[in-house]
């Protein structure tokens, strides 16, 4: 029977959460399928970045087991947010270098999709002193390494002293890295909106992909954060809020999520909330904005 309206991307989405690895990668997917969530988003360490717990081979067997079960088709591992890859102190710089390094192979080893690691803030140092420890600092993950898990760089709030607030200063990371297939680019819908880019229609948005296809190249964008903005266009603050309680509201994120490049992306949500429960229902919501329109129905096609 030929359908009567345009399929809906909603069944199709990769959509899911951050997820607490407290109890173990294992119970991590167990959860991830108990709030229906296709695309699972942990942290690599320690959220204050500073210890890794090792996980020996049977955990990780067990892990890709439930992976399967659940049905979690991306796992995205994330780099603690103390991590500063341009910082100007020397020791938190090198650790920086040294936790990337061995973050990038420990989350490959579990069978990770994608590290996502934030550029970092040069500290008042200057966008070209940062850069150049930044390049260095993922040049050093890279070397030696022939993972699958590919290492992306997110796109942030901007402001202040904080790289990877626009689309050239991103580019100009992967050019210090020479293109290298092995990295690539992580949106975030708050960041985005929070560095200026009003994704509140369908065609704001794609203006901004189209932005981000010419400058960063659209084979980079690998995945979205999806957050609503508690902070208005352009403010530069890096405050998520949840699904439709933020400055996009539900116009903004149905926009962004039924954009026909974004729907191709894994998306994770990351927004404030209190349990599962919350992260079920989130993900319900966003499944019912991209299967709904937003236009008024044509007369006499009401149901
Ligand atoms: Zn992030
Ligand atoms: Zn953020």
């Amino acid at each position: 029977m030929a359908p009567t309206r345009p399929r809906s991307s909603a069944g199709t989405l990769d959509l899911g959460c951050h997820l607490s690895i407290a109890k173990g990668l294992p119970a991590t997917f167990d959860l991830a399928r108990k709030v229906k969530a296709t695309c699972v988003q942990v942290f690599t360490r320690n959220p204050r970045g500073s210890s890794r717990r090792e996980v020996d081979d049977a955990e990780i067997a067990d892990a890709k087991a439930r992976r399967a079960i659940a049905g979690v088709r991306t796992l995205i591992a994330h780099i603690p947010y103390t991590v500063n890859l341009a910082s100007p102190r020397a020791h938190a710089w090198a650790f920086a270098r040294q936790v990337l390094h061995a973050d990038l192979r420990a989350a490959d080893r579990m069978g990770a999709d994608f590290v996502v690691v934030h550029p970092g803030t040069h500290v008042g140092e200057g966008f070209d002193a940062g850069l150049h420890r930044i390049v260095d600092a993922v040049g050093h993950a890279l070397d030696g390494y022939d993972g699958k898990a590919l290492l992306l760089l997110e796109g942030m709030a901007g402001g202040g002293s904080c790289i990877g607030g626009t689309p050239e200063e991103l580019a100009a990371i992967l050019d210090g890295l020479k293109r290298d297939r092995r990295v690539g680019v992580c949106l975030d819908s708050c960041h985005l909106f929070a560095a200026g880019w009003d994704l509140r229609t369908p065609a704001a948005v794609a203006a901004c992909i189209a932005a981000f296809g010419s400058i960063v190249g659209l084979d980079r964008l690998r995945c979205l954060h999806l957050n609503d903005s508690l902070k208005p266009l352009g403010s530069h603050l890096d405050r998520h809020a949840r699904i439709g309680q933020g400055e996009l509201g539900d116009a903004g994120i149905r926009s962004v999520v039924t954009n026909p490049f974004l729907s191709r992306l894994p998306m994770c949500l990351e927004t404030p909330i209190d349990d599962w429960t919350d992260s079920a229902a989130e993900i319900r919501a966003v499944r019912a904005l991209a299967g709904s329109r937003s236009e008024v129905p044509p007369a006499g096609g009401s149901r």
